[in-house]
């Protein structure tokens, strides 16, 4: 049985290249970057190098660039590190519905002491418009949250007009770009972002690294104490091998961006053409053209999604269900709930995120699983 991996959203395989950059780095070259011999100093250069690579990728400077844990870290160190960090100035924080729980659990940390949190509702297509965030802002407003692009429906966010707004009110702004990063351009010296979260494992990066790109002058507390490493702002040694692998992914990101950009619009393109030719009753959530490019999020009307995921699994295709299941509750996820979908696209959705290794093929075997699975499923619903 062939396995073919479609849920390049959740994670994707570290890149070879990527691989090999790190190798030296866990037996050979081991110092600290703290230190000041040439071990130390060896590690030290290598984190410098990624550094730059990072900061190149979205036109920000060096010094702006954090090295942490990844994409949960960012989002925790930006919303509790400015709630810490302002909280003499005002208590109230803008995000929306949607964001990942990295950044709703953060928020309901911070209600928990004092602070009032606006969880805006995205359109029916789960995105934000700079209206509802101009709308939501008050005297106490210190800071608005609000996603690059969604990890579960793929929806982009407008995110530079976001953050005109809040510039032109003295606002910081943070998004959470983990979906984004390396993806889309991103420039820091255009987009009007204060605070921004990337993480090494979507793009074919090893996991347990991204940064956090901390705009210059933004107040913000530090979220983990100890030593003074990554300029005192994130204490810690650091993970120079996932540095530097993270460092080798985002190099590669930028020669390919473009061309994969193209390659996964045109074939998720083709997945949805060819599967609503191939049955009824399928949508499509989500805005239809600002979306990433690999990412399509399906509803089967009368099919329950978590069903139809494990029998895609059986046939060695990988991808992703819209419901909590895993939580013991079988609720639809929070993303789609806020678009307000009828009950059956609610609990009848699919994510496939496509990525390097898919092709058309894959795509031809996926459809006609899909198609003899959806048959079986709806056959056996008692609704039909
Ligand atoms: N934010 C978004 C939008 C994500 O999709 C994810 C991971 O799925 C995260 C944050 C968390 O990132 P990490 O897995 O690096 O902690």
């Amino acid at each position: 049985m062939q396995r073919i991996y479609m849920d390049h959203s959740a994670t994707t395989p570290v890149d070879t290249a990527v691989l090999e950059a790190m190798l030296p780095y866990f037996c050979e070259k081991f110092g600290n970057a703290s230190s000041v011999h040439q071990f130390g100093q060896e590690a030290r250069a290598a984190v410098e190098e990624a550094r730059e690579k990072v900061a190149h990728l979205i036109n920000a400077k060096e010094s702006e660039i954090v090295f942490l844990s990844g994409g949960t870290e960012a989002d925790n160190y930006a919303i509790q590190g400015v709630g810490m960090a302002l909280r003499e100035r005002g208590n109230h924080i803008i995000t929306s519905k949607i964001e990942h729980h990295a950044v709703l659990q953060t928020c309901e940390v911070l209600e928990k002491n004092g602070f009032s949190v606006t969880y805006l509702d995205p359109d029916p297509y789960g995105m934000i418009h700079p209206e509802m965030v101009a709308a939501a802002i008050t005297p106490r407003t210190i800071l608005v949250s609000i996603m690059h692009a969604n990890n579960e429906i793929g929806t982009i966010n407008p995110i530079s007009k976001i953050g005109s707004i809040t510039r032109e009110r003295g606002i910081l702004f943070h998004t959470d770009a983990v979906q984004s990063f390396g993806k889309l351009p991103i420039d820091m010296e255009n987009m009007n972002i204060d605070l921004l979260s990337a993480s090494s494992h979507k793009i074919y990066g090893p996991k347990g690294v991204g940064i956090i790109f901390i705009g210059r002058g933004t107040k913000i507390d530090k979220l983990i104490h100890g030593g003074a490493h990554e300029h005192n702002r994130r204490a810690g040694t650091e993970n120079v091998a996932g540095i530097v692998g993270f460092g080798k992914a985002v190099e590669i990101c930028e020669n390919v961006m473009k061309d994969e950009g193209r390659r996964l619009t045109a074939l998720r393109h083709y997945f949805w053409q060819k599967l609503q030719e191939s049955m009824t009753g399928v949508y499509l959530n989500g805005h239809p053209t600002e979306r990433l490019p690999g990412s399509l999020n399906l509803s089967f009307a009368g099919v329950e999604g978590e069903s139809l995921l494990l029998s895609l699994d059986m046939k060695g295709i990988a991808a992703s269900s819209g419901s909590a299941c895993s939580s013991g509750s079988n609720m639809p996820s929070h993303v789609l709930a806020a678009l307000h979908l009828p009950p059956e696209r609610l609990h009848g959705s699919l994510r496939f995120s496509l990525g390097r290794s898919n092709t058309e093929e894959n795509i031809d075997y996926a459809i006609s699983a899909l198609k003899e699975i959806v048959e079986r499923l709806r056959a056996m619903a008692p609704t039909t």
